[in-house]
């Protein structure tokens, strides 16, 4: 299989199909990203890497950074982190207060808005300067240390967030987060306001296609029976409330993130990047389903 012929085969296709969707303006600074960027760059195990489009430029990651978080504290804690957040996929729109109520206060996975907050507080509560260590970490990853957080986008985010601000309150009000609302929501906001292009996130994700050890370097991120299991909830938690479609469509472990990124892993293969920032009903890429479901029909590379 010639897996760069095929991506460059789906990409023209899926280039030429009209835009749909609409970009996250529900954050101001997201608005203004231009909604015609498409970019895509895989990484594979046997080293090849290979972009196209606007690979190169770096974008809000948004809710993949949720994936990111919730590795450097399973490296720190093991089963007791499960007790604070659960593994099931939601049902429910990424930012719901609904279930919290039901649920006393214990999200139902990490990858939703309560989810990543609990984590964001465990991060607070066992890291010396998690702003930094978590930067670090992500540096250490995708081989690039420019990465940052935007303090434009976390600004912008937090001028607006008054869901999330509600969220870390109730959660508080049921003992789930333990540190002050206000540090955690700014540390949560930092997190999804990191920037990372294509190229560097398919890199950066490659560990989880390795059974959590590095290529370069060789170092084991995480053991690997975590590494199944933050592959499991990409698969079952991964993309809002179109976990099932995503599984059923494309057939990989992924993550989604509102700046219009999508991240997904073949274990024992390959990491894949996509961008495109105008969404779906559901709040994916329209540009980025469509081409991951291509990519796996064609190169019949998925894992079912
Ligand atoms: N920062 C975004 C929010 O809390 C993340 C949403 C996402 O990418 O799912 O609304």
């Amino acid at each position: 299989m010639d897996l760069k012929k095929t991506i460059i085969e789906v990409f023209k296709d899926v280039n030429s199909i009209k835009e749909e969707g609409a970009l996250a303006s529900y954050i101001p600074e997201l608005a203004n990203v231009n909604a015609k960027k498409f970019g895509v760059h895989i990484s594979t195990l046997s080293g090849m890497n290979f972009g196209l489009g606007n690979f190169e430029e770096k974008f809000s990651i948004q809710s993949i950074s949720k994936v990111l978080s919730l590795c450097l504290a399973y490296q720190m804690l093991s089963g007791e982190l499960w007790n604070r957040v659960g593994v099931e996929p939601s049902g429910t729109a990424f930012n719901s207060l609904t279930q919290l109520e039901k649920d006393r206060g214990i999200p139902r996975n990490p990858f939703i808005n309560a989810g990543a907050l609990v984590i964001a507080d465990i991060l607070l509560s066992n890291l010396a300067d998690p702003k930094r260590d978590l930067l670090t970490f992500i540096r250490g990853l995708s081989g690039n240390q420019d990465v940052n957080y935007s303090s434009k986008i976390a600004s912008s985010e937090k001028s607006i967030g008054y869901r999330n601000v509600a969220l870390c309150n109730f959660i508080k009000c049921f003992g789930n987060i333990k540190n002050e609302p206000e540090e955690v929501l700014d540390f949560y906001f930092d997190l999804c306001s990191i920037e990372l292009s294509c190229q560097d996130l398919s890199a950066l994700f490659l560990f989880l296609a390795n059974n959590g050890k590095t290529i370069q370097g060789n170092k084991q991120i995480l053991l690997p029976s975590k590494t199944k299991r933050i592959n499991a909830l990409m698969q079952t938690c991964g993309f809002y409330d179109e976990s099932g479609e995503f599984a059923f469509k494309v057939g990989l472990p992924g993550k989604s993130g509102v700046g219009g990124g999508i991240i997904a892993i073949h274990p024992g293969q390959y990491a894949i990047a996509v961008w495109s920032p105008q969404l779906n009903a559901k709040g994916n890429s329209y540009k980025g389903m469509k081409f991951l479901e291509e990519f796996t029909t064609l190169s019949q590379l998925s894992i079912f």
